[in-house]
């Protein structure tokens, strides 16, 4: 067995998810939530994805040799100071976040002397939904896995949460927080962001009802994601702010120069921009996701 206790703080799709295919694989002994909606949690229960629940995280963490960290990332200061003076000295400290260098600097001041305990982590796979009833055990298999290892951290550290990952299904890899932060922000902040204020630009306008009434399955593709939790969302703006804002200088700029060509009724310089941007998608389809299913 991997693990003897694994708590998860922040039940929901991710930390759900990750418990599931845990227990899935048998790998682990017992495992504890803590949440904030007793709702959600009663449904943890029920569906088996925890063993037990527990209102506090300092006493959630006591025994565990595993503890995932799976809030919103705002959240993330006050569990890691929560659970700090409770921690096993033999536990891993790990987490689910979409942003990695506000996450790390929040370990670092909660941890302080246990911050080698801490190997940052940031699962590829999610949906738009969340709670723990969109949670699956299937959720991370053949996805990836972006572990930002610290100095401190022990090779064996890191190798164990490479074994959980891979037990759920998922292969990892590794970048720098600041990496991961700036990659992020263009392929996932971004577009979350721009899913979000179209959708509310289009239902802020008079003629809303009209134009929901004749939006398809382009509009649909392209907001589903606008779906996600405000609340996830408004944390992962708010923590990687400049790398978000400076992708949103960069496209804006690339916007400004369609609207030229369209000004300019420039339709040989549109073309070449569509076929290049097919077939960079189609490449990208291709090598990342050919047979499986697109949404998630
Ligand atoms: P979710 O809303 O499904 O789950 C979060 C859970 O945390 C909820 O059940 C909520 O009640 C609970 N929670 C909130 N504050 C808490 C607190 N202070 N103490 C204990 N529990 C608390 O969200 P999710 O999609 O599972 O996302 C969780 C984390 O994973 C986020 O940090 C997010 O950035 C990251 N992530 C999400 C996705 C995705 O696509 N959804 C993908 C990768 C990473």
């Amino acid at each position: 067995m991997l693990f003897r206790k694994v708590a998860v703080i922040g039940v929901g799709l991710i930390g759900g998810s990750f418990a599931l295919a845990l227990k899935q694989a048998k790998a682990c002994g017992h495992v504890v939530g803590t949440g904030r909606s007793p709702a959600n949690m009663k449904l943890a229960l029920e569906r088996g994805v925890i063993d037990s629940i527990e209102g506090d995280p300092a006493h959630a963490v006591e025994g565990a040799d595993l503890v995932l960290v799976a809030t919103p990332v705002g959240q993330f200061a006050a569990v890691f100071q929560k659970i700090n003076a409770s921690l096993e000295p033999d536990a891993i400290v790990t987490d689910a976040g979409s942003t990695k260098r506000e996450v790390v600097e929040a370990a670092r001041k909660a941890l302080k002397k246990k911050i080698a305990q801490f190997v940052p982590g940031h699962p590829i796979a999610g949906a738009e939904k969340s709670g723990v009833a969109a949670a699956s055990a299937e959720l991370f298999r053949g996805r990836r896995v972006v572990i930002t290892p610290l100095p401190e951290n022990s090779e064996e550290a890191v190798e164990k949460l490479n074994q959980a990952w891979s037990t759920c299904g998922a292969r990892t890899s590794r970048m720098s927080p600041e990496q991961h932060d700036e990659v992020f922000a263009a392929v996932s902040h971004l577009p979350h962001l721009l899913a979000y204020v179209l959708v509310h630009d289009v239902s802020s306008r008079d003629n809303a009802a009209e134009l929901f009434a004749y939006a398809a399955g382009g509009f649909r593709d392209f907001t589903r994601i606008a779906s996600s939790h405000p609340e996830m969302w408004r944390d992962i703006c708010m923590a990687n702010a400049d790398q978000l804002a400076a992708e949103l200088s960069r496209y804006s700029k690339k916007l400004g120069e369609v609207k030229k060509l369209l000004e300019s009724k420039d339709a040989a310089a549109l073309v070449r921009l569509f076929t290049e941007a097919r077939a960079a998608r189609d490449d990208w389809l291709q090598r990342t996701w050919s047979g499986r299913k697109p949404g998630v």
